[in-house]
C-alpha cells in the first residue's frame, strides 16, 4: 500500500455548521481522487446532490482509498430517505434486515445506498433492562450526518468524501488512526461492545484485513459470551465477511487467541491444523480469483465433531448402517451449528455431501470410483480430501491417486481402478446396496 502523504495534506478547515467541528480536507493530497471511485458511486452521488440532498461516500470505501487499496465496494450515505432514493433511481430496490437500505444497480454493479442514521438513544436504547443489557435492539432512527459519523464502530471507518468537491470529510480523527494504524473505536469501547457485541467481530476481522492494532482489550470473556445474543442469519453475515475476504489465516490466528471459537465453534478443539490449512487455502484462492465457499470452511470446522458423532456408540452396529449412521451424525452436527451460525439449507447440504464423499475418497472401492467422479459435489470433497492429506489425516498417495484419475484417459482409468487393491473390490461389490441417499444427490 501507499504511504498517505500526511504532511502534506491540505489546509484544516472547521464545518461550522455542524459542532463539534468536522475536518474537511481536500482529497488530492491524501491520494485519493475521483477516478479511483466507481463511476456508478459518482453517479449515484451526483444524482442525489442534484435532487437538493446530502450524498458522501462513506465507511469502508474511503478508508480503503486512503490506504491506497482498491476498495471492495462503494457506500453511500445521504440524508434523503430510502423511499426517496427509490423515487430518484428505477432500477433501486429496499433491502435490509436491521435497517433500510436501498441497492441501485447497474448491471451487475450494485451501490449501497443508506440514510444518515443516529446511534440510539432514550427509549432506543435498553439501558438498565436486565434482559436486553444495554443491547441495541432497533438501530433505525434517522440523523443528521454528525450523528451518522458517530454511531460507526471504528474511526476509520467513519470517513466521508465528496467525489465532486474532492473532499473528505471526519469528525471522529479517522484520518489520524489510519496515518497511525489504529483501529480504535468511536467512544467508550466497552460500551460501543455492550451496545452489539458484533463489533468484537468487526474488531478482530479489520485488525487481520488491514494490520492495524487494535486500541482495547477485547478478549473480555463475559462480552464474548453476549454474542450468544446475537441471531445466527447475522453472525452468518459476519463469518462469510471475517473468513471470505482473503485474510482468513490472520483471523483466524486472532480468534483463537480469544475465547470467540469457543462461543462460535464450541466443538472445534482449538489448535486443529486442518482449519489453519484451510484458511490460508481460502485466502490463496481468494488472491487467485478462484471461487470460496462458506460450505467449505464450515465443513472443516465442524469436521472433528462429525467424526467423533460418527463414532459415538449410538451409531455403531445395531442400529443405522454406516451410510445412515453418518447422515445421522452430520445432521446433528449441522443442526447444533444452525442454532449458532443460521447457515442457508443449500451450505448445509453442501457440507453434508462432502463428509459423506469422504470414505469413498479414502476406500476408493473399484466400483464406486466412477460414481464419485460423477458426483455435483466431487469436486468440493476432492479439495477436502487434499487437505486432509496435507494435514497428515490421510495417505498423500490417495490424494494423489484421485489427482492422477481426473486427468487420465478411459484406459488408464480402467487400469487405475483394476490397479486397487482386490479386497476393496469385493467389498465394494458386497456393499453395493448400502450407499445412503443422499450420496444420489
Ligand atoms: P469492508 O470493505 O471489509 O466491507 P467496511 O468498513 O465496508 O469494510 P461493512 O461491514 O461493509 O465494513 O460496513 C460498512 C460500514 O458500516 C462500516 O465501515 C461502518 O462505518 C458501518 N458499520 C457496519 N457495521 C457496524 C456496526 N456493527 N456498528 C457500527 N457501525 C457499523
Ligand atoms: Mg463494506
Amino acid at each position: 500500500m501507499a504511504p498517505i502523504p500526511f504532511e502534506s495534506a491540505g489546509e484544516v478547515q472547521a464545518l461550522e455548521t455542524e459542532p463539534p467541528a468536522a475536518a474537511r480536507l481536500d482529497a488530492k493530497p491524501l491520494n485519493v481522487s475521483r477516478e479511483r471511485v466507481d463511476p456508478n458511486a459518482v453517479d449515484v452521488v451526483a444524482k442525489l446532490k442534484g435532487a437538493g440532498f446530502q450524498a458522501w461516500l462513506v465507511g469502508g470505501c474511503v478508508r480503503d482509498l486512503l490506504l491506497g487499496a482498491r476498495p471492495k465496494d462503494f457506500d453511500v450515505a445521504t440524508n434523503a430517505t430510502p423511499e426517496q432514493v427509490r423515487g430518484l433511481f428505477r432500477r433501486s430496490r429496499l433491502v435490509g434486515r436491521r435497517f433500510k437500505i436501498t441497492h441501485v444497480r447497474y448491471g451487475r454493479d450494485v451501490i449501497e445506498v443508506s440514510t444518515f442514521r443516529r446511534a440510539p438513544s432514550g427509549d432506543l436504547r435498553i439501558n438498565g433492562n436486565a434482559k436486553a443489557n444495554g443491547l441495541i435492539l432497533r438501530d433505525n432512527a434517522y440523523g443528521t450526518l454528525r450523528e451518522d459519523a458517530f454511531r460507526r464502530d471504528f474511526t476509520v471507518n467513519a470517513l466521508y468524501y465528496d467525489p465532486h468537491e474532492e473532499q473528505i470529510l471526519d469528525y471522529v480523527g479517522g484520518l489520524k488512526d489510519i496515518k497511525r494504524q489504529r483501529l480504535r473505536f468511536i467512544g467508550d469501547a466497552r460500551q460501543r461492545l455492550r451496545e452489539d457485541p458484533v463489533r468484537l467481530l468487526r474488531a478482530i476481522r479489520f485488525q487481520a484485513k488491514l494490520g492495524f492494532g487494535l486500541d482495547a482489550a477485547v478478549e473480555d470473556s463475559r462480552m464474548v459470551a453476549r454474542l450468544r445474543e446475537i441471531p445466527g442469519a447475522r453472525l452468518f453475515d459476519e463469518f462469510t465477511k471475517m473468513f471470505l475476504g482473503g485474510y482468513a489465516a490472520e483471523a483466524w490466528r486472532l480468534l483463537e487467541g480469544t475465547p470467540i471459537p469457543s462461543v462460535l465453534f464450541p466443538a472445534t478443539p482449538k489448535g486443529t491444523c486442518l482449519v489453519q490449512l484451510a484458511m490460508g487455502n481460502t485466502d490463496r484462492r481468494v488472491a487467485n480469483g478462484q471461487p470460496v465457499t462458506p460450505g467449505f470452511l464450515l465443513a472443516v470446522l465442524l469436521w472433528e465433531d462429525f467424526r467423533a458423532r460418527v463414532k459415538a456408540p449410538h451409531s455403531e452396529p445395531g442400529g443405522a448402517n454406516g451410510g445412515d449412521a453418518a447422515e445421522l451424525a452430520a445432521q446433528s452436527v449441522l443442526a447444533d451449528q444452525r442454532r449458532i451460525i443460521a447457515m442457508p439449507r443449500r451450505h448445509s447440504h453442501f457440507i453434508q455431501d462432502v463428509w459423506l464423499l469422504q470414505p469413498d475418497l479414502r476406500e476408493r472401492r473399484p466400483k464406486r470410483v466412477p460414481k464419485v467422479l460423477q458426483h455435483p459435489k466431487f469436486r468440493a470433497a476432492y479439495d477436502f480430501l487434499l487437505l486432509c492429506a496435507e494435514a497428515g489425516l490421510v495417505e498423500p498417495a490417495v490424494g494423489q491417486w484421485w489427482t492422477d484419475i481426473q486427468t487420465a484417459s478411459a484406459e488408464e482409468r480402467d487400469a487405475m481402478i483394476n490397479a486397487l487393491n482386490p479386497a476393496l473390490r469385493r467389498r465394494g461389490r458386497s456393499r453395493q446396496g448400502g450407499r445412503s441417499k443422499s450420496r444420489q444427490r
